[in-house]
């Protein structure tokens, strides 16, 4: 059984969690300034824009950081878990787990690419895989 909570879907995010359910990585781009934004949120950070489109991500990622997860252990997971944050070549950052890659492998600056998997609630989610790869 898994205690990781549900998502909380809001007007805010629900337009990217929608195109994730479609495959497809959304950021979030501030009309005004242009500035990249992630994760989506109401108002731009940096000139408080509430006006904004999205711009759709090639799915490449390069590795910035990672960790690996021994505890605290939840059923929606296999441990240890890599976790790694990733820069987008669009210019905004993604946190996802690490899915099919040795963990002895991972290093900054390693070319990944960003898919998606079902999670514990059955919510599309990314995920960070080696690119041309599906995840194990
Ligand atoms: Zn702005």
């Amino acid at each position: 059984m898994t205690t990781v909570p549900r998502l909380t879907i809001t007007q805010d995010n629900e337009f990217w969690f929608e195109a994730a359910r479609e495959g497809r990585l959304l950021i979030q781009r501030c009309a005004d300034c242009g500035h990249l934004r992630h994760p989506p949120g109401p108002a731009c950070p940096q000139c408080r824009s509430f006006e904004w489109d999205t711009v759709e991500a090639s799915r490449q990622a390069r590795l910035h950081s990672w960790t690996v997860l021994h505890h605290p252990k939840d059923d929606a997971f296999t441990y240890p878990l890599a976790v790694g944050l990733v820069d987008l070549p669009e210019g905004a950052r993604l946190v996802a787990d690490i899915a099919g890659v040795d963990h002895d492998q991972l290093h900054i600056g390693m070319e990944l690419e960003v898919g998606f998997a079902e999670h514990a609630h059955g919510e599309t989610l990314p995920q960070l895989r080696l690119p041309g790869t599906e995840a194990r």
